[in-house]
């Protein structure tokens, strides 16, 4: 199924995120993570694509393949293009229409340290757009969505530039949006404001990142920029020590998050589980789901 149309027939979709095996988590364990994730049959789950198309990425088909057919909960693929020539991106694409994958999250992907500038990128695939535009030309028959950024993203001058950069890609042909996280909604809201008056209609669903370890939400925020409220900052503080109190904390934000969210009228939540199904658990069981 399109997940578009999840977008059509529901109130608010409800999706996770997972990442494949790594050197923190082996395939067994996240088959584990997938089993109890699966109790809460959301709207979809998404798996990552290992940055610059890495070892862990050669996973991220059959990741999702698994999910579709055993659960039968909608899977998406990430992928990424700035590193991939285009036979590999017809590769992946005819895998996933055998596999029967009907939907992919399109990204460019984070440029590889020192080892390529954009201006190098000679497979022509510079950005996003060029990734979405290839695949809509080449396979009718795939969802595509892609990632948006209520603070703007890092390498734009400013979020206006980027918002005109989002309305280029979505013009190419995109089902739905997920942002990056945020935790200062006032973001969100001045960002739909400003995708609006672009006409930028596709749905938007909003990317959670429940702050459940100190440690690792720090290194995260300072890659993304996102911004930190001072009611955050000082969760992150208080509690970097006590891990079992972080992870209360976190998830009680993250709610409070949702809920002032839900008020404003939303179209889903993407939820970054960080392959924790605990975390799932505990959201749902706060917000009455
Ligand atoms: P783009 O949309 O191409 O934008 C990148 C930059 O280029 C922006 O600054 C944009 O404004 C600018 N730009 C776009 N088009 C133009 C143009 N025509 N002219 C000039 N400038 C332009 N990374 C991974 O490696 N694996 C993952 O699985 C993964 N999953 C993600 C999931 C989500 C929901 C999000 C939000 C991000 C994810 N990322 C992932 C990170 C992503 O790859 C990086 O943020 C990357 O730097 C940008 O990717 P993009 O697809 O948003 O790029």
């Amino acid at each position: 199924m399109f997940i578009k149309e999840k977008f059509q027939k529901k109130d608010k979709v409800i999706s996770f995120e997972i990442f494949p095996p790594n050197r923190s988590i082996t395939l067994k364990q996240l088959l584990d993570v997938i089993d109890e994730l699966s109790i809460f049959r959301p709207d979809f789950i998404s798996v990552t694509y290992g940055a610059s198309g890495n070892s862990s990425s050669n996973y991220t088909i059959d990741i999702a393949e698994y999910i579709k057919e055993k659960y039968t909960i909608e899977a998406m693929p990430h992928l990424t293009c700035i590193t991939s020539e285009k036979s590999k991106i017809d590769d992946i694409m005819d895998q996933l229409l055998k596999k029967d994958l009907k939907n992919v999250l399109a990204l460019r992907g984070d440029l590889p340290k020192d080892t390529l500038k954009l201006s190098d990128s000679a497979n022509g695939f510079k950005y996003a757009s060029d990734l979405i535009e290839y695949i809509n030309e080449n396979n009718k028959s795939i969802g595509i969505a892609a990632a948006c950024y209520p603070e703007g993203h890092v390498e734009s001058a400013s979020l206006e530039e980027d918002i005109e950069n989002l309305k280029t890609k979505v013009q190419k042909g995109v089902d739905f949006l997920i942002t990056q996280m945020f935790f200062d909604n006032d973001k969100f809201y001045n960002f739909k404001e400003k995708t609006e008056s672009k006409n930028i209609n596709v749905p938007i669903t909003i990317g959670i990142m429940p702050v459940t370890n100190a440690k690792q939400i720090k290194k995260i925020v300072s890659l993304s920029g996102a911004s930190v409220p001072t009611k955050l900052n000082n969760l992150l503080n208080k509690y970097e020590y006590d891990k079992a109190s972080m992870f209360e904390a976190g998830i009680e934000y993250a709610c409070s998050q949702m809920n002032e969210l839900i008020s404003y009228k939303v179209d889903g939540f993407h939820l970054y589980v960080m392959n924790q199904p605990e975390t799932a658990r505990k959201i749902y069981k706060n917000m009455n789901w």
